[in-house]
């Protein structure tokens, strides 16, 4: 079973796709891995989410990635007198303290004390989504004074957003911590950090994940893009989170920045995902609007790795249109005259190891031979997405022995996985990738593949072997 497409399609499971019936139609529909989010899961939801997707993957015989969203530290105001919205008016003063008891359209409790001892004059605070914007008058640890620049009406545990402020909390809150662990005893794929600042946040991470899931950063904090190199080179994926980032920064600021983390991710090599609002009508109508249409196809000319839906497959009712909808646009992307040319004009070229001189190498032999596919063994998954990174034309198939690298490449550009046995020498290589290429559907008999693998096995790192192999009837 192959998709005809190379870009990947991210699906958030929810309330509106949890049992495995649903899961399996959005995997049919398109959907490559699954997004769940921890924000709103507890640990037996996680559970039996996996184990849900894990019985879809038997089924259908592929592997499918599973990424593990933590909520990190998202800001909230506390709670309202009778439980009772206020209204902020344009130029009234409002205070946000550390007194615990319910507010009132002068206070409200704000229950992190690590911002009120951080935010500084001239601060602002966006409340609710952006709704309403606050700017610091008066600062002290107990107690921040504010004008309100954009009023509005608040209510209990509405969120806040600092842009201004880096805060001086790492991206792992108490309840990440757990549900960090919980997911790794799960066996999930990906760990999403969310509201990542600074490259320390990702060291914190990778302490305790060792290696044993990628981690995917969300840049949804202007701190994050102050730093973005850094937090690139110590993060295996990046998503560009614009639901938060449209907040944080203008919004009109968010395409570009969108454009400059695609090409910035393709650079170095690491997959990088779009997510928020990509087809956001379809929570509630089974068509997307024209402007949203035209949302997903600019990341998949872009050469985005994976377009990302939200609430649309979790909590939409159109879960399964709204995942066929991105396959199609995704598809017709693929197809059109102008988007080879647009994707390579951001290819970049080969560092000086042997990786990228072999994946390099393979793409423009199979471009100059027009070979049916690019088969790559892979052990750590690193060959693969340099061979990715090269957006070649031909389909690369990666194939590994070891089942968790297979399931972490599905998020990769381009990439079909599979999962093989290791090898005992060369001949069995491009044996096996002859007759993995004409089984997956990729060549038939008489066409030509080229094999990327390393010699001796099993020894990351050591790409540098090269052969073009007929696939045999
Ligand atoms: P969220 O992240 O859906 O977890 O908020 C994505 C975003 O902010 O765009
Ligand atoms: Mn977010």
């Amino acid at each position: 079973m192959k998709r005809n497409r190379r870009v990947k399609i991210l699906a958030t499971l929810g309330p509106s796709s949890s049992d495995g019936a649903t899961i399996k139609k959005l995997w049919q529909a398109g959907a490559d891995v699954f997004r769940i989010n921890m924000s709103h899961s507890s640990h037996e939801v996680l559970n039996n989410l996996v184990n849900t997707i894990r019985g879809v993957e038997k089924e259908v015989g592929r592997p499918i990635g599973i990424l593990a969203d933590l909520q990190g530290p998202k800001l909230r105001v506390g709670t309202f007198e009778n439980d009772e919205k206020v209204m902020l008016e344009n130029g009234a003063t409002f205070t946000l303290d550390n007194d615990e008891t319910p507010g009132n359209v002068n206070r409200v409790y704000l229950p992190h004390p690590e911002i009120l001892g951080s935010l500084q004059e001239g601060h602002r605070l966006l409340l609710d989504d952006g709704k309403i914007t606050l700017r610091v008058t008066n600062a002290s640890p107990e107690r921040c004074e504010t004008r309100v620049e954009v009023g509005g009406k608040l209510s209990n545990r509405k969120g806040v957003s600092v842009p201004d402020t880096e805060i001086p909390v790492g991206a792992l809150t108490d309840k990440d911590r757990k549900d960090l662990v919980a997911a790794l005893d799960a066996k999930v794929d990906w760990i999403a950090l969310s509201f990542v600042q600074r490259p320390e946040d990702l060291v914190e991470v990778r302490n305790v994940t060792q290696g044993r899931v990628g981690v995917l950063a969300k840049i949804e904090k202007p701190q994050a893009i102050d730093r973005l190199p850094e937090i690139i080179e110590l993060s295996d994926a990046i998503m560009v989170a614009r639901g938060d980032l449209g907040v944080e920064m203008p919004l009109e600021k968010v395409p570009g920045l969108q454009k400059r983390m695609i090409r910035a991710c393709r650079k170095a090599g690491k997959p990088v995902v779009v997510a928020t609002q990509m087809l956001e009508s379809m929570i509630t109508a089974p068509v997307p609007t024209r402007a949203e249409v035209s949302d997903v196809a600019t990341a998949v000319f872009e050469g985005a790795d994976a377009v990302m839906l939200s609430a649309e497959s979790a909590a939409g009712d159109y879960p399964v249109e709204a995942v066929s909808t991105m396959d199609k646009i995704a598809q017709e992307v693929e197809t059109d005259t102008h988007y080879r040319d647009i994707v390579h004009a951001q290819r970049t070229e080969p560092e000086s190891t042997g990786a990228d001189a072999i994946t390099a190498a393979a793409h423009q032999v199979a471009e100059t031979l027009d070979l049916a596919a690019i088969v790559c063994y892979t052990a750590s998954g690193g060959t693969a997405l340099r061979a990715s990174r090269e957006r070649p034309k031909a389909p690369i198939i990666a194939f590994s022995p070891e089942l968790s690298i297979v399931r972490r490449l599905t998020l990769g550009w381009g990439l079909h996985c599979v999962a093989s046995n290791d090898a005992a020498n060369e001949e069995e290589i491009v044996d096996r990738a002859c007759r993995l290429v004409a089984k997956e559907g990729f060549a038939t008999p008489g066409q030509r593949i080229i094999v990327s693998a390393g010699v001796p096995f099993g020894t990351p790192g050591s790409t540098n072997m090269l052969r073009i192999a007929f696939v045999g009837g």
